[in-house]
């Protein structure tokens, strides 16, 4: 029984790890997940145990690779998306972890960010990464932990250990210790990478004080990394692509050209826009970054993060009780006819780009004896076009005209909030029939670089779109709600 050519993605997420194999044609033949164990030592602190991450990836591989391959499929490839920034020190000689895994979202270094901001780093730091000098990335939390780790610094200093964020590490263990490698997209997080010269920089080595001894080579995001090694689930395997969750679904969307953006709506959202080859000083705070590297070129997107999408939808269910689930939202929005002047800004944890306001905190305003809780729903539906709006506007201040946006992730599967978002941004929304467009996005990267596909043209030709909602709001009616959301903002912004 031949079923056909099929390559493996794993995408170990910050919740859970997946492992899914695709046919060629983009197709899941195969799925498999786990979740593991979010670790929150004090508040403001996340960790993972690197030990379960790896367990539940190598458990998911397992899964998936043997469903695929009962049904006769031939996989001839891994690829690899993950969680950016988490960041893992560990042991060359025995490849055990000094430290549990420092998450994206851990704000421990907060204080010493800021320190870096007072003595005037930030112009520096952003003209050479892209990225604010913020907890966020890899930097500072490399810094904590060998000044927290007994005897770390020394043993970085003189090449015993390792730094990796979750694919380096994926890689490392699944080459049985042997490769040490990171890719341009994931190394363009760390803010210690030289996103224009495409290599680690001494100056931010410096200032950040992280010895150079710690850190992976950086290779362009489809090639072979290395193979799986003897006694792991897909043994034998070549690993052939690499790239961080938010590029790898820019790459399995087909967001190639100039002015194309993708936008992916689960717990938060995080749009890029494609900037093409040039990497945009953003005035506005957004980030810029590497969005791919292939055969030698960079390409650059400008990305924004909203911090509360999904998360808002899921309050409104939990915290408010007034839906059962969040797919009801989208019926109680239709509903009515518009919100009755209500906003609802969902500042839970502060406002993310292109605002950046940490203190600032969630509110229902323009309320009347007349609201009612459908219009509440609506309301929180409405915050993430406006949202998108903002950042939109933010992505336009600094020079980045989109032409089209893409979606995915859980929320888009609203057609109500994806044809209001089409007419708040102006612009067609369209919505692909992968769904699974990270993953998607790793095995197209592991597929090019095995030689399955000729490059992004191939994909691009595999990309379907299943949903297209066009822009058709009144232009009085747009100016009008954005006019009401933009003071909503103003009483809750603190800055
Ligand atoms: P993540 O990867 O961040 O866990 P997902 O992409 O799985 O997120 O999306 C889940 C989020 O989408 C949840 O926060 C949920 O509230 C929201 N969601 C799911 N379906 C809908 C829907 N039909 N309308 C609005 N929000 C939805």
């Amino acid at each position: 029984m031949d079923a056909g050519a099929a390559i493996l993605a794993i995408d170990q997420g910050t919740t859970s790890s997946r492992a899914i194999v695709f046919s060629l044609d983009g197709k899941v033949v195969a799925l498999a997940q786990r979740e593991f164990a979010q670790i929150y030592p004090r508040p403001g602190w996340v960790e993972h145990d690197p030990e379960e991450i790896w367990q539940s990836t190598r458990a998911v591989m397992d899964e998936a690779l043997t469903l695929a391959r009962a049904e006769g499929w031939q996989v001839l490839c891994a690829g690899i998306t993950n969680q950016r920034e988490t960041t893992i020190l560990w042991d060359r000689a025995t490849g055990q972890p000094i430290h549990n895994a420092i998450v994206w979202q851990d704000r421990r270094t907060a204080n010493d960010c800021a320190r870096l901001v007072e003595a005037g780093h930030e112009a520096m730091v952003q003209a050479r990464t892209g990225l604010v000098l913020d907890p966020y990335f890899s930097a500072t939390k490399i810094a904590w932990i060998l000044d927290h780790v007994p005897g770390a610094r020394g043993r970085a200093e003189e090449g015993e250990l390792a730094f990796g964020t979750v694919e380096s590490f994926l890689l490392w263990r699944l080459s049985g210790g042997t490769v040490h490698l990171s890719d341009a997209t994931n190394a363009s997080r760390t803010a210690l990478f030289n996103i224009h010269t495409g290599q680690w920089d001494e100056d931010l080595l410096a200032l950040f004080n992280v010895p150079a001894a710690l850190l992976p080579a950086v290779c362009a995001n489809a090639g072979l990394f290395g193979h799986i090694a003897p006694g792991l689930p897909g043994a034998g395997l070549p690993v052939t692509g690499m790239a961080g969750d938010q590029q790898a679904a820019a790459i399995g969307q087909a967001a190639y050209a100039p002015g194309a953006s993708k936008c992916t709506f689960g717990t938060g959202a995080f749009l890029l826009a494609n900037t093409g080859q040039k990497a945009v000083r953003s005035k506005h705070r957004l980030l810029s970054t590497i969005a791919w590297q292939l055969e030698g070129v960079h390409a650059y997107a400008l990305e924004g993060s909203i911090l509360s999408a999904g998360s808002t939808i899921q309050w409104l269910r939990d915290g408010l009780g007034l839906i059962g689930d969040a797919r009801e939202s989208e019926a109680l929005a239709r509903s009515v006819d518009d919100t009755g002047g209500v906003y609802l800004v969902p500042a839970f944890a502060g406002l993310g780009a292109p605002w950046w306001d940490a203190d600032a905190r969630g509110a229902i305003l323009g309320l009347t004896r007349g609201s009612t809780s459908a219009q509440i729903v609506r309301a929180g539906l409405e915050s993430v076009a406006y949202s998108c709006a903002d950042l939109l506007g933010a992505m336009a201040a600094d020079g980045v005209d989109l032409a089209t946006m893409k979606v995915d992730g859980g929320m888009s599967c609203n057609d109500w909030l994806m044809h209001f978002l089409a007419g708040i941004i102006n612009m067609p929304v369209e919505r692909p029939a992968i769904t699974e467009t990270t993953a998607f996005g790793a095995a197209a990267l592991a597929g090019i670089g095995a030689r399955l596909y000729d490059g992004l043209g191939d994909i691009a030709r595999i990309w379907k779109r299943e949903a297209h909602f066009a822009p058709d709001m009144d232009e009085a009616v747009r100016t009008a709600l954005l006019d009401g959301w933009r003071s909503a903002l103003a009483r809750v912004r603190t800055r």
